[in-house]
Formats: structure tokens, C-alpha cells, sequence
């Protein structure tokens, strides 16, 4: 007998709804370029399959986090190249040069280090220069491009292909976004007299759904991508659904009353109550932080309420109104009944937190 379990809890992925979003993205915005981002393995729907599956036509840059998830791009094979769009460590540019992944620059200091490695390499080196319009974590400030434009033009190695910034509060502070465009335009003109701006970036799926930015020519799509809108839109119900987490129940037992269910006995049976205990657990994504917190499961079309804290591997759940419920049963935690954004609101937490919190133990079925 060569017979292989089931996994005990897993991830089905719908490449097709993601292609489906990507398409939702083109339309709201038909004449600006796309970086699908894929960082934080395509936020927890996996790398490879899904930059696989964008990889067409039309797709200016995969976004990514860091050099290691740049490589994963390159071994794939694509015809898309990865943008790294954070700042760079100093001891990954060598390799970022020598394959040509395009990242962004916020410092003389790190475009004179790409400058200095792009000639060691013998070719030039594309960058996109970043800005600050309020975001705090990469770009020069608007105030010091003056004086860095001309010095980073008089880098001959260096292609200044873009300009890119990001918005710090598109779905919190609408009237500080709207001076924010306004800044990042005077920005591009700054650079513009120096440099070819082949792209100008500042919208993530946020800002691409709620602002006119008619200077940028590039969007930036996350999360819109994964078939969650992070504000009202007119392309609210367009989107579709892109992943589901499921998991099975191990054993079904019979509590009487006055029993605690899990570490701390935080919750205590008011009745004899039937409770599953289901193969999942913080280790696999599924936050500690739903302990307590009013958390739902979906088995054999019933509500089940989860019960006391979550544990690394099991959460139990109580089944007395779902009497037909046995060992053995898929229980839907992320789905068509319980949407992502419902267990991101009980978590305490955003949906990209929960989507790049799936673990490495689920596998992924596509
Ligand atoms: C993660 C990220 C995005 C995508 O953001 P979403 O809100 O998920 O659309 C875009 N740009 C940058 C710089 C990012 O870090």
C-alpha cells in the first residue's frame, strides 16, 4: 500500500478569478500601465503559479519585496521582469545588477553604489527614483530633488527610467491624498527636465480605485489583484474571490456542561455540547488572535462557532446544532460564506495580514 492522506487543512487557489481582477484593474484604468504585485508569495496564493499566470502582454514589471523573490521570478522563466520595491541592502545590489532586476534608489549614496557596480558589469543599470510624498519608508524628499537631479543624471552607468512614490493613507485621509497627488506631479516635472520618465507610479490598489493621478502612467495592484477592494468602489461586486482555506474535523465529542474548551479554559460549555476539533491551527495561519473573538466556521452548510483560544494545530468548534456533522468533513474557514475580510475584522487585523499569514504548511492546490 502506497496510499498518501489528505492534508488536513490546505488552500485552493482560482488563478482564472485573479487573471479575472487583473482585468477588473485594466478596466478601471485603460490607459495606464500594470505591476501586478506578487510579493509575500503572491500574498499567500503562491509565487510561481500566479506570476505564471499574469505573465502576458502588457504587464510592465511583477512587484516584488526583495531580491530573494526577484530570483524566483528569474528562475521561473517569464517574459515579466521583477521590480524589488523596497529600498535595497547594500550587499544585494551586485546581484540585482548583474541580473538587471529594476528597483528604485532613494539616496545619492545607493545610486552612485548601483553606478559603481553597473560598470564593473560592463552594461547600464535601470532605476526608478523614488520619493517621499509622505509615505516615511523609502525616496528622497521633494525638497532635495533639486540638487540630487542633476548629480544622479551625471551617473553614467545609470538609466533613470521612473519615478515612484506611495500613498501612505488612500483609504484613511482623503484631503492629505489629494495634496499628496498634487506634490507628487511637481515631483515629476522636477525630474522630468532631466530624465526620460518612461514610467510614474504612485497608486497601490487603494489610490488606483479611489484617485485621479493623470500624471502617473503605472498602477501598482495588490490586494484588488487577491479580490478585495480596500475602498468602495464602483468595482466593488465586480471582483472575484481568489482563495479559499479549508480544513477537515478530526473527532466529534460530547462535552456536558461546565467543561472547558482549550488553553486558559477561557470558554466554559453552558450546556452538554458537541464539539468538533478541527485540523488547523496558528501554525497555519489561522491567528490566535480569532480566539474568542465571536470566529465562525462553515461545515455541511452550518454556522459552527469556533470555542475558546486557537491552538498551533487544532481549533475546536461547536457542532450541537449541526448533528450530521462527523470526522472526516471539510469545515471552510475562508470562502464563499465566511469572506476574508469577515475573519480580518474579527482578528483585529487587515486582509493582507491574514492573506500573507496562510503558512508554508498548506499546501496550495490550483
Ligand atoms: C505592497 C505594495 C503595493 C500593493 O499594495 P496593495 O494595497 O496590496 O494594492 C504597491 N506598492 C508598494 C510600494 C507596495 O509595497
Amino acid at each position: 500500500m502506497n496510499h498518501e492522506s489528505p492534508p488536513r487543512a490546505w488552500v485552493d487557489v482560482d488563478l482564472e478569478a485573479i487573471a479575472h481582477n487583473l482585468d477588473i484593474a485594466r478596466q478601471a484604468l485603460p490607459d495606464t500601465a500594470l505591476m501586478p504585485v506578487i510579493k509575500a508569495g503572491a500574498y499567500g496564493h503562491g509565487l510561481e503559479p500566479v506570476a505564471r499566470r499574469l505573465d502576458a502582454d502588457g504587464i510592465a514589471y511583477f512587484g516584488v519585496a526583495n531580491a530573494g523573490e526577484a530570483r524566483r521570478i528569474s528562475r521561473a522563466n517569464l517574459r515579466t521582469r521583477p521590480f524589488i520595491l523596497g529600498p535595497t541592502i547594500p550587499d544585494e545590489r551586485e546581484e540585482i545588477v548583474s541580473q538587471g532586476w529594476c528597483c528604485t534608489v532613494s539616496t545619492l549614496e545607493e545610486a552612485r553604489h548601483f553606478n559603481s557596480l553597473a560598470a564593473l558589469a560592463g552594461h547600464r543599470f535601470t532605476v526608478h527614483v523614488a520619493v517621499d510624498t509622505g509615505m516615511g519608508r523609502e525616496g528622497f524628499l521633494p525638497a532635495e530633488l533639486g540638487e540630487a537631479a542633476p548629480q544622479l543624471a551625471a551617473l553614467e552607468h545609470l538609466d533613470v527610467e521612473g519615478v515612484m512614490s506611495h500613498f501612505p493613507a488612500a483609504d484613511e485621509d482623503v484631503p492629505f491624498t489629494q495634496a499628496e497627488i498634487g506634490v507628487f506631479t511637481d515631483c515629476v516635472a522636477q525630474l522630468q527636465q532631466h530624465f526620460n520618465l518612461r514610467y510614474r507610479h504612485i497608486a497601490a490598489s487603494a489610490g488606483e480605485l479611489g484617485y485621479e493621478v493623470p500624471i502617473a502612467n503605472l498602477a501598482r495592484p495588490g490586494l484588488l489583484l487577491y479580490g478585495v477592494a480596500p475602498m468602495a468602489s464602483i468595482y466593488d461586486g465586480v471582483l472575484r474571490p481568489t482563495l479559499r482555506l479549508s480544513s477537515r474535523v478530526s473527532l466529534v465529542r460530547e462535552l456536558p456542561a461546565g467543561h472547558g474548551v482549550a488553553y486558559g479554559r477561557t470558554y466554559m460549555t453552558e450546556r452538554p455540547t458537541r464539539v468538533a476539533t478541527i485540523g488547523i491551527g496558528y501554525a497555519d495561519g489561522w491567528s490566535r488572535r480569532l480566539s474568542g473573538s465571536g470566529a465562525r466556521v462553515y461545515i455541511r452548510g452550518h454556522y459552527c462557532p469556533m470555542l475558546g483560544r486557537v491552538t498551533m494545530d487544532q481549533i475546536m468548534a461547536d457542532v450541537t446544532d449541526a448533528p450530521e456533522v462527523a470526522p472526516g468533513d471539510e469545515v471552510e474557514l475562508i470562502g464563499p460564506h465566511i469572506p476574508v475580510t469577515e475573519v480580518a475584522e474579527r482578528a483585529g487585523t487587515i486582509v493582507w495580514e491574514i492573506f500573507t499569514g496562510l503558512g508554508p504548511r498548506l499546501p496550495r492546490n490550483y
